[in-house]
């Protein structure tokens, strides 16, 4: 058995090598596959060896039995070698610069050509003589059969080296290991053999190159190019989206820019103060309309953050829609529309919601009828279903406009999406209405359907449930918390921005209120006057400001004794979670830019009464 000790060996690696390669996820490929071929030959030669070495052994009983499995030995080696030759020359073609189609031409000539080579030897082996030596422990087989194998090696060997010259560059390095060690081993192993037939290396030598070879194979890790492949398609959507937004976005901005722009450019020239008036209203709509196109980017941004909550309170369901009938016949303008308007009587009196969230889905459905009928009515309805305390409110917006194609109802909800774009070229829009409007009513737990038929018109249903409050706590507050009209005339105010034109517009708003207004353009002149003794009653501060930031000059003026002056943060700055930050940051209170007057005058009676 000594001489069959390096087999037995091979025979615990080549199992391990089975285990490990078969139980893994492979990557598809021709290489992958000729190699998974050479382990499993390698194991069964493995096998056959040992087996080879037991019929030699007993060879006086098992007669031709005991030749018909030394041959099958032999051709065993021959496979073995045969497949090794199949995969070098494959790494060789796939290291080229082939188009796909070429190389699978190539691949099927090496087969056919080693297929070819394998039969003609195989016939050959299976001719000639082989004889079987069993002395004195010295088991082997040798003789024609035998060398005809080394041969054959020796033949492939010579036909590698100049293919692996030939394409040194392309190959890569690590691939030649698992080649240089055969062709170094094979050499030792025949000197030895010569020597010392009875040591059986060839085998171990075949399954120590397979098992180089599991090092060298391109055999990444599945999952993780499925993962990668995942988060690539992921990126390339993302970075699809974020073109698109940039475009559209950039379209839906410079129009009412362009508005602006062009009735300020009327105004410097109009001496009319009733056309000055005019054109300055259509200025007032540009920006209402700009206003509106960057809060639908930060409400989508918040949804898909998950930053935007819910906010439920009591409310008077009958003023909202109260609102909602106002603010649309300001929308309808002189348009010849119908306005049909049927709310239930039995709307209850209050309500828990998230009343200014359902404001905005439903102005949204009452402003798209207006901007997409031309002619004849839009009909606004509510109704009521109530269950215990819950009051479904079923809310639709019906229109004899344009109507929306079968095919492009699926899509109403996708963000951006916008249809019979050329048709509406005159109606603004960014697409963005309903996608938010879908997402706060999931939000909501509400529902909405589309009924819609192309160039007739459109219904949009709506149906949320909201809390009826029997016992309001708002009536009894509301009427103890009456605002007193509190004079704020000739307070102090100081304003901080860099930029002069936000300078120029708070101070003027501010005037209204016949304040006294100071105006500094950085942190550091605010530290300087307040360091110098002045005193305000109130400091409004921009905070993106270069070199001292409106937070960092808010934290110095906070480390300075006796200050007490309350500092609202004035900011564009309104991205999701924004006025929280600035309140967590100290801030007495937030204003968003454009300043709302109704925001300002709030701000202005909490903090200078
Ligand atoms: P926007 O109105 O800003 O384009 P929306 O998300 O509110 O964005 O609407 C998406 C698209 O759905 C619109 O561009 C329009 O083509 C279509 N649409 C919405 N409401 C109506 C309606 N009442 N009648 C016809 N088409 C509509």
């Amino acid at each position: 058995m000594r001489g069959n000790f390096f087999t037995i060996c091979s025979f615990f690696y080549i199992l391990l090598l089975v285990v490990i390669f078969f139980s893994k996820k492979r990557y598809e490929s021709v290489e992958n596959k000729i190699y998974s071929w050479l382990i499993i030959t390698n194991f069964f030669g493995v096998l056959l060896a040992i087996f080879t070495y037991i019929c030699i052994m007993r060879a006086d009983v098992l007669g031709t039995f005991a030749m018909i499995v030394s041959k099958s030995y032999i051709l065993y080696l021959l496979t073995w070698i045969t497949l090794f030759s199949i995969y070098i020359f494959v790494i060789i073609v796939k290291s080229k610069d082939y188009s796909l189609t070429e190389k699978a031409k190539q691949y099927k000539k090496i087969f056919k050509f080693c297929g070819a080579v394998f039969a003609v030897i195989a016939i050959v082996v299976c001719v000639l003589p082989l004889y079987l030596m069993n002395d004195n422990s010295k088991v082997y087989s040798y003789g024609p059969s035998a060398n005809v194998i080394y041969l054959v090696s020796a033949i492939y060997a010579i036909i590698w080296i100049y293919a692996l010259i030939r394409n040194y560059k392309n190959l890569k390095k690590t691939k030649y290991m698992p080649i240089l060690v055969y062709l170094i081993f094979s050499l030792v192993v025949v000197i030895i053999n010569r020597i010392y037939p009875e040591l059986l290396l060839i085998t171990s030598l075949e399954t120590f190159v397979t098992f180089l070879m599991y090092f060298t194979i391109e055999n990444p890790d599945l999952q993780l190019i499925k993962e990668l492949n995942i988060a690539k398609d992921q990126a390339e959507k993302a970075n699809k989206a974020k073109t698109d937004f940039l475009s559209n976005m950039s379209h839906e901005i410079r129009t009412p820019l362009n508005a602006i722009d062009g009735f300020s450019q009327l105004i410097l020239e109009e001496d009319n103060i009733e056309e000055v008036k005019d054109e300055v209203r259509d200025i007032m709509a540009a920006s209402q309309n700009l206003l509106e196109i960057v809060n639908g980017i930060l409400d989508i941004s918040k949804i898909e953050a998950n930053k935007l909550e819910i906010v439920n309170v009591e409310y008077e369901p009958a003023k909202v829609f109260d609102e909602l009938v106002k603010l649309t016949k300001g929308r309808l303008g002189d348009k010849p529309l119908e306005f049909r308007i049927n709310i239930a009587k039995d709307l209850p009196e209050y309500l828990n919601g998230d009343y200014v969230r359902l404001k905005q889905i439903v102005l949204n459905l009452l402003t798209n009828a207006v901007k997409y009928t031309k002619e004849g009515f839009i009909e606004f309805n509510v109704d009521t279903v109530r269950k215990d305390k819950v009051c479904r409110l079923i809310i639709s917006v019906k229109d004899s406009g344009i109507g929306i194609k079968k095919e492009n109802i699926d899509k109403l909800f996708t963000k951006f999406e916008r249809f019979d774009v050329d048709k509406n070229m005159t109606i603004e829009g960014t697409g963005l209405g309903l996608a938010i409007t879908k997402k706060l009513l999931d939000l909501m737990h509400g529902t909405i359907v589309v009924d819609s038929t192309y160039g007739k018109g459109s219904k949009f249903t709506v149906a949320i449930d909201q809390k009826i409050v029997t016992n309001p706590k708002t009536k009894k507050e509301e009427v103890k918390v009456k605002p007193k009209k509190v004079s704020i005339k000739g307070k102090k105010v100081l304003i901080v921005d860099d930029n002069a034109i936000n300078l120029k517009v708070a101070a003027r708003l501010l005037s209204t209120y016949n304040l006294q207004t100071e105006e500094v353009a950085s942190g550091f002149e605010c530290l300087d006057k307040i360091k110098k003794g002045e005193k305000y009653d109130l400091i409004l501060m921009d905070d993106m400001m270069p070199k001292l930031s409106g937070v960092e000059t808010f934290k110095k003026l906070k480390e300075m004794e006796n200050f007490n002056t309350p500092v609202i943060a004035l900011t564009a700055n309104a991205i999701a979670g924004m006025k929280e930050n600035y309140l967590k940051e100290g801030f007495n209170d937030y204003i968003s830019k454009p300043i709302d007057k109704k925001e300002l005058e709030r701000v202005l009676n909490t903090y200078l009464k």
